[in-house]
């Protein structure tokens, strides 16, 4: 027999194995909310205009070539990277004490990240994230060579809101030197953030308690429709001085979930050892993939550092994207609510009524994506919904 036979078969990821149930049913009327990735109101991924023309233009250029990144990627996406979530004024930039590499998007710059926690901080380091949280966090703590995860209480199922005594006080019991992950905006799956006054609050407890957070920024742009409004949270703390780290995506933001485009930064509180970070990133790189793909990052930088291109990015996004999924109908809770998910309150009894009698699937906790969502089929899940809860 091989000696491959005994290996067991992995539990489906939470998210990615709803996408596998839901290809292979055959019902004509099946909904899949459980994708985090935009669709045309066809239900067609979507290429942003700008995105299309930039990879035109790189494909008609001779000095495009297939050529290795250096470990730490393209410099100038990371350099524009650092500006788009800390601002180009911040003190972080100013008084050069970060150092920001390209990752494999937001999923890599974690990963990166937390294996470089436990390499040079401590394999011991508590690492806090919110609950509910994006279900791949714990995975990606552990596999990073640090213990599970432990969990600060976030969303107050009561109010819809963020239970900000809870988080409060589960953050002040946590012991000094623990990592404390935040949802820069937009939070997945709850899309509550806090307001400016309770991130005020957080950062109280987090300097007093000498916690280290790592902002996970996914969806830059999303809460809000302002890149920088949705940058507040990061450049606060920034602002007040922390040693932390920060991931970046441009999966939702830009679309380009498959090219895996994203960067880590890590911001000291004091300046001095940018070249002892740094070589431990590419050393961590060097061993995990050597170096990041080429092409997404040259997109980005391309509508990065053009201001003309900038632009249209913004109001492709907003009229597009944004815009596109806010649905008319019966559906003001869910368009008020920011981000791309929405809680819908549904039992896991009743998501799995709505998968068994209506096809339609949505993780258990009744997260739903509104990028899953199409004109055709709102007033379908929208019956669908009525029938699971009268
Ligand atoms: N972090 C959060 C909170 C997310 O919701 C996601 C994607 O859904 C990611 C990180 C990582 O996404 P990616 O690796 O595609 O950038």
């Amino acid at each position: 027999p091989s000696i491959f036979n005994t290996v067991p078969v992995a539990p489906p990821d939470a998210i990615l194995g709803l996408n596998t149930q839901y290809r292979s049913d055959p019902s004509p009327n099946k909904v899949n909310l459980g994708v985090g990735a935009y669709r045309t109101a066809e239900g067609q991924p979507y290429v942003l205009p700008v995105v299309r023309r930039v990879e035109q233009a790189l494909a008609n250029d001779p000095t495009t070539t297939h050529e290795y990144l250096p470990q730490d990627g393209l410099k100038q996406f990371c350099d524009l990277s650092a500006n788009l979530i800390l601002g180009p004024d911040s003190p972080a930039l100013v008084d050069n004490r970060s150092v920001t590499v390209q990752a494999l998007s937001g999923t890599g710059a974690l990963r990166v990240g937390f294996t470089f926690v436990a390499r040079f901080l401590s394999s011991e380091t508590a690492v806090y994230i919110p609950k509910p949280s994006w279900s791949n966090h714990k995975n990606v703590v552990v596999q990073s060579g640090l213990p599970p995860t432990r969990e600060y209480r976030y969303f107050d199922y009561g109010t819809g809101a963020v239970d900000m005594e809870g988080m409060i006080e589960d953050l002040k019991a946590a012991p000094a030197g623990s990592m404390v992950l935040l949802h820069g905006c937009a939070h997945n799956p709850t899309g509550a953030d806090p307001t400016h006054e309770q991130w005020e609050q957080v950062l109280k407890v987090v300097q007093e308690g000498k916690l280290v957070p790592f902002f996970d920024n996914a969806y830059q742009g999303f809460a809000s429709g302002s890149l920088q409004m949705d940058a507040w949270s990061v450049r606060r703390f920034v602002k007040a001085g922390l040693d932390m780290m920060v991931g970046q995506s441009y999966a939702k933001n830009m679309g380009l979930y498959g090219e895996r485009v994203g960067a880590l930064t890590v911001i000291s509180s004091e300046g001095g050892n940018n070249e002892g970070i740094r070589s431990q990133l590419k050393a961590i790189i060097r061993a995990m993939y050597s170096n990041p793909p080429k092409h997404g990052a040259m997109v980005a930088a391309r509508i990065l550092g053009d201001t003309e291109m900038f632009a249209e990015w913004m109001r492709e996004k907003l009229r597009g994207a944004l815009v596109r999924i806010g649905t008319p109908g019966n559906w003001d809770h869910i368009v008020n609510q920011i981000g791309m998910f929405s809680f819908t309150g549904l039992t896991a009894a009743q998501v799995e009524f709505m998968k068994d009698k209506y096809h339609i699937y949505m993780t258990s906790n009744g997260r739903i994506s509104m990028a899953g969502l199409t004109d055709d089929t709102v007033e379908y899940v929208a019956e669908a919904m009525k029938d699971a809860v009268v």
